[in-house]
């Protein structure tokens, strides 16, 4: 399946947390690595896409636009380092 990076979901997770997510920090629940979500490998699949650890492959963040709702899970992330300045 054709895949890019986290930047490619840049524009839908600046809509969820109303911020620029791309260079921020998030932890891999299955391996611990700790990459900028830039670096997620995003496979699209739509309505959705899916990100992927770089390192292990676990499936970090899930974005599922619907008609009137964004679903987000982000069961794969062990924590979200979001820098406020
Ligand atoms: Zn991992």
């Amino acid at each position: 399946m054709r895949h890019v990076d986290g930047n490619a979901m840049g524009g839908l997770l600046w809509e969820v947390f109303g911020a620029e997510m791309t260079h921020q920090l998030g932890c891999c629940a299955g391996c611990g690595a700790v990459n900028p979500l830039a670096t997620l490998t995003v496979y699209r699949d739509a309505p959705g896409e899916v990100a992927r650890c770089p390192a292990c492959g676990t499936v970090s963040i899930v974005v599922v636009r619907m008609p009137h709702a964004i679903r987000v899970t982000i069961e794969g992330v062990r924590w979200l380092q979001i820098h406020t300045g």
